[in-house]
């Protein structure tokens, strides 16, 4: 059974005392029952993708298993994933050069990295190639399921809030927050208008473009309105007016 003696001995205990399995949503790790996280697990020994998959899968997530480096690429690069658990020594394609090759394609999923090698330079290696966790075999399994839920947390944590000139957007509870001022509540409407700029900061929207973006049931000059709201509860340098084109986020004031 190689190695994971400690996460063997735990594993029937640590499903029986779970009371709050991830897909009751506990710690917001899911946005709703239908909606499971999905894993890639990417991992070459048969015993442990069987051990590991039937674990993952009773914690709530959907996994998909490549048992070759070259299996997983394909897999990383063409499907969505919200994690990765990816085995340093694979057959086709090594796990960190693996890492290195979906990174440069600007797939960004939180990746956690399993290896027999435990020593810190190799973890160093394996944080250099993108990987956002690292875990030495043999792991105990409670330790890995709390990592993968505090990635994935993480994870959620920083795409939901948007950077914003001297401040950032959360997008979950629509508050923007201004420098040390109290956070500010915006309007649906309001949220989507700056998460819309928010989220490409270098880009000259038209007003076209945010017609259709943000307002595709309205007329051109409730933009105009939009980004006067805007204005009024977040500062003037909150949105730029990029004259003749259209608007940008601002630059701050
Ligand atoms: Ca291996």
């Amino acid at each position: 059974m190689g190695d994971y003696g400690a996460g063997f001995r735990n594993w029937g205990e640590t499903r029986v005392n779970r009371a709050h399995p991830i897909r009751a949503g506990k710690n917001g790790l899911v946005s709703s029952p239908e909606d499971p996280p999905r894993l890639l697990l990417i991992e070459d020994e048969p015993k442990l993708v069987d051990m590991l998959s039937t674990l993952l899968v009773d914690e709530g997530y959907e996994v998909d298993t490549a048992t070759d480096g070259q299996r997983g690429l394909h897999l990383g690069l063409t499907r969505r994933y919200d994690v990765v658990v990816l085995d340093r020594g694979l057959p086709a394609v090594e796990g960190l050069d693996l890492l290195i090759r979906l990174r440069s394609r600007g797939v960004t999923v939180p990746t956690l990295v399993l290896s027999a090698l435990g020593n810190p330079a190799d973890r160093v290696a394996g944080l250099d190639a993108g990987a956002e966790d690292y875990l030495a075999k043999p792991f105990d399994i409670d330790e890995l399921l709390a990592r993968l839920r505090a990635l994935r947390r993480r994870h959620l944590d920083t795409a939901r809030v948007l950077p914003l000139p001297g401040g950032a957007l959360d997008l979950d509870t629509r508050q923007a927050t201004m420098g040390s001022e109290a956070p500010v509540r915006l309007s649906e409407r309001e949220c989507a208008l700056l998460a819309t700029l928010a989220g490409r900061p270098s880009r000259v929207f038209t007003r076209t473009d945010l017609q259709v973006l943000v307002f595709d049931d309205a007329g051109q000059d409730v933009i105009e309105t939009y980004v006067h709201y805007l204005r009024r509860k977040l500062g003037r340098g909150v949105v730029d007016t990029v004259r003749g084109r259209g608007y940008q986020l601002g630059r701050g004031k």
